[in-house]
Parts: structure tokens; sequence; C-alpha cells
């Protein structure tokens, strides 16, 4: 090979870099091929780095940042359980959007008291703010997730307009670093205003809300990306930065259409607060609670049976379980269905990764949409750790944080089976109508523990007939 291609490799690396981004997007949105997505990803980011090292020469300084980056990553992803996902998504944003802002920043200082002008200046002035508004948003969304500050709204009068003004002032400034020579203290400010009006952003923004926003930081981080790609003139800054942003937004609609809301109302709806006057507390309605051994006999002659994992399956790790008692039932025919709510968990297809993990099937994974109209027909739907996404309140209840959010319908079913710890509501906080329902089985329990026994109880039933 000539001196010719290696000069000119790392324009090979970038066009196969982004052929392999825009495949491994393909492949991740489907389980039965995620994994390959996810091995095309790396290897797509591996050559996008290799190409840029070198074209632009490697240096100590930037082998030392990767080895310090690598070492800080590496042991974060590998420890991190699985339920705290959307942290730690949270905290790749801000660390990625804080890079572009970085870069942003060191670009306009570059010729001391010559900032750029023209469309570089409108790129890098777009890079900067995204980047350092998506960087403390990120943290903040982090640190409610994390329990770090109250995960509820924190809202005050007039909070939006605070806001808005805040965004408005620092877009003016922006427009005059663009349009004209600004004294030296409006660089300044207009960086601490980005940083001011993320921590401002995810304020008012609570509980269930908090995916759909890390989704759309997702997005944020994505375009800060590409605005960087336009001011460094790089493509594959540009393809990835573009590819980020487009997902992110699409995975917010998504999300947004599965709670019934509006992006404004996911951004200053104030979902989450506590409820002013919960009808049910002081009552001691009565529930129905039952035995590993009556849910086994009921599932064992039943014949078609519905699972609705939810996110205390994931906390108690339950997947397994579940699986053997998936096959227990199915060896005694009975037809085995799974049902998978949108935001189920914690993190989009949570409970699809859980359930592929144990080696469920697929094809007995389904929608909300696809199997909503089967629970009139099902014997037992069987609530594993799922809470918010079977609340009938949703439904018809107007006063609820989560009305109008499409929900699981197990109520429809002839027995509801719910396997939970306590009374404890799930994540929106409140109350589940769902558990004083005459049909309804509270199995109090580990979700883990309790399926177990009930694999075990059903074992012993009397044998099926060869
Ligand atoms: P949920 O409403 O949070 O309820 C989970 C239930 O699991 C709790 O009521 C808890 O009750 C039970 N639980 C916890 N640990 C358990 C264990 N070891 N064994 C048995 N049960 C256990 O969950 P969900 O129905 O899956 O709804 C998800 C919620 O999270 C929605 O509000 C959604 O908006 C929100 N969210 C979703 C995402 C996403 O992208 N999927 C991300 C963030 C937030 P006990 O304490 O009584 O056991």
């Amino acid at each position: 090979m000539d001196a010719g291609f290696f000069a000119s490799f790392w324009q090979y690396a970038y066009f196969l870099a982004a052929v392999t981004v825009v495949f491994s997007i393909k492949w991740l949105s489907s389980p039965a091929t995620a994994r390959r997505g996810v091995i095309a990803g790396e290897i797509g980011f591996a050559l996008a780095i290799i190409g840029t090292l070198l074209h632009f020469g490697i240096t100590v300084p930037i082998v030392i940042a990767m080895m310090i980056g690598a070492a800080i990553g590496a042991p974060m992803a590998r420890l991190m359980p699985m339920t705290a996902v959307p942290q730690f998504t949270a905290l790749s944003h801000a660390f990625g959007a804080l890079a572009a802002a970085l870069v942003g920043t060191a670009e306009y200082y570059l010729e001391p008291g010559q900032p750029p002008t023209g469309f570089k200046m409108v790129a890098l002035t777009i890079e900067v703010l995204l980047g350092f508004l998506t960087f403390t948003a990120s943290i903040m969304a982090f640190a409610k997730l994390q329990d770090l500050i109250p995960t509820r709204p924190m809202t005050y009068k007039g909070q939006n307009f605070v806001n808005l003004t805040l965004l408005a002032i620092a877009a003016a400034i922006g427009v005059w670093m663009i349009a004209a020579p600004t004294p030296a203290w409006a660089y300044p400010v207009f960086i601490v205003l980005s940083l001011g009006f993320g921590v401002m952003l995810i304020l008012p923004i609570g509980g269930g809300d908090m995916p759909t926003v890390i989704a759309l930081l997702n997005s944020y981080a994505g375009a800060a990306a590409c605005a960087m790609g336009f001011a460094l003139q790089n493509y594959m800054l540009i393809i990835a930065g573009a590819t980020n942003a487009a997902s992110g937004f699409i995975l917010s609609v998504i999300m947004c259409k599965a709670m019934n809301r509006s992006f404004t109302n996911v951004l200053f709806g104030a979902f989450g607060q506590v409820q002013p006057a919960d009808k049910t507390k002081g009552t001691a309605k009565p529930v129905r609670s039952a035995t590993a051994e009556d849910a086994a006999m009921i599932l064992a002659n039943s014949q078609k049976v519905i699972i609705v994992p939810g996110y205390g399956m994931a906390v108690a790790q339950a997947q397994h379980k579940v699986r053997e008692l998936t096959d227990q039932l199915i060896k005694r025919g009975v037809d085995v269905q799974f049902a998978i709510h949108p935001v189920a968990g914690r993190m989009p297809g949570h409970m699809n990764v859980l359930l592929a993990e144990a080696d469920i099937p697929y094809d007995r994974l389904h929608e909300m949409e696809d199997i909503n109209n089967e629970f009139s027909e099902a014997d037992v739907a069987l609530v594993i750790g799922a809470n918010d996404v079977v609340n009938p309140a949703a439904r018809h209840d107007k006063t609820s944080p989560i009305y109008g959010m499409p929900i699981l319908d197990v109520d429809k079913a002839h027995t509801v089976m719910v396997i939970k710890r306590s009374m404890n509501p799930g994540f929106a906080g409140i109350e589940n109508e769902l558990y004083y329902n005459d049909k309804t089985l509270m199995l109090f329990g580990d979700a883990k523990a309790f399926v177990a026994e009930i694999v075990k109880e059903v074992a012993a039933q009397t044998p099926v007939a060869a």
C-alpha cells in the first residue's frame, strides 16, 4: 500500500465509522439484533477515534486523557447495576456535553482577542450553549435519580418566566457575540447563564418524567456535538452528533406518547408532585392476600397467563426464576405470554433486556398495544414488581398525576395476582387502586424468593400427563 493510503486512512476510517454507527442504531432497535448493534457501535467509535488520532497526531496529553477516561469509564460500566442505567446515562451525557462545551471554549479563546466570526461563531455559540446547559441539566438528572437531591418537582411562582428569561438573556448574548465584537465579560456570562439554565430546567421536573428528559438531554448532547462538528469542520462529529440528536429526540417523542404527555407538559408540568389529598389514607381498606401455594394452584390450572414484569422484578433480579416458572407452566399446557409496558422499569427496553438475558423467547414478549385486548381472555394476569404501569387510576382519575398514561389493562383478567413486598407505592409515589380490587390477590414478598416458591409449588402439583 502506498503512502497516500495511510495519509488518507482517516477518511476511510470516518466513512466506515459513519456506516457502522447507522447500522448499529438499526440493529439496536430489536432485542434479537441488539447485541450486534452494540458491537457495531463500539467498532464504529473505535474507528472514529483511531481515524482522528491518525489525522491530527497522537500527543502525550491525549494519551493520558484517554487512559484516565478509560480507567474511570470501564469500571463504572462494569460495576453499575442494571437498575442504575438511567443515572449512568445521564452522567455520560453530562461528560459528553461538557467535552463539547470545553472544546468550543478553547476554540473561542484560541486566538487571544480574536474570537471566531461568521458561520463558525454561530456553530460555536450553539455548541457552547447546548453543551453547558446539558452538562448541568444532566448532573441534576443524575442527582435526582440517585436520590442525592429530592426527586419531587421543585416549583415556585413565576418559575417558567424566570427560566425563559434566563434562556432569552443567554440567547441574546449569543447573538451579540455572533454579530459584533463583545466585551471580555460577555463570554463568561454566557457560560454562567447556560449552566444556570440547565439547573433551572430540571428543578421542576420530577419522578416519572425523568426518563423522557434524559432522552431529550441525549438529543441536546448530540446537537452540541453536531454543532462542534460544524465549528471544527469534522464530518464524523457532524454525522455522529446528528444521529445522536435525532435518535434521542425520537426516543423522547415515543416515551411522551407512551405516557400520553406533551413536551411542554413534561418540561413545565411538574409531574410527580406530592398529591394534595390521598383519599385512601386512614381508611385502611382491606386487601386479599394469598400464599405461594394458592398462587401455584391457580396458575397451574389456568389456560392463559399473562405475566407483567416491572421495576421490582429488576430490583429482585427475578428474571431467571420467572423463566423457570414460565417453563413449568408451559409444560403443563398453559399459554404464557408477557406484556411489556414501554416505560416499565427504569429505562426504555429495561424489561426486554432482562427477559432476553433469562432466555425467554422474544415471540412471547408483547408490546402494550398488541396485548392489551388479550387480558380479558386471560385467566390470570401475574404482575411481578410492576405498579404505576398497571394503575387503573391512569384511565379515569383526572386528579392523578399519571392520568392519561396508557396502562396495561390487567384488571380485565379473571384474576390478578400482584407480587410485591408491601403496599408501598411505585415510582410516581401514588396509591394503586388495583390492589383493592375484588379479583386481586396480593402475594407479599421479594419477587425472586416468591416466584421461586411458586415454581416449587407448581412442580409439586400432580405431574402432567405424558
Ligand atoms: P414502579 O411503579 O416503580 O413499581 C415498582 C414496584 O416494585 C414497587 O411498588 C415496589 O413495591 C416493587 N418492588 C420493589 N422491589 C421489589 C422486590 N425486590 N420484590 C418485589 N417487588 C419489589 O414500577 P413500574 O410499574 O415498572 O413503573 C415504572 C415507573 O418508573 C413509571 O412510573 C415510569 O414512568 C417510571 N420510570 C420509567 C423509566 C423507563 O424508561 N422505563 C425510567 C424512569 C422512571 P414494594 O416496595 O412494596 O415491594
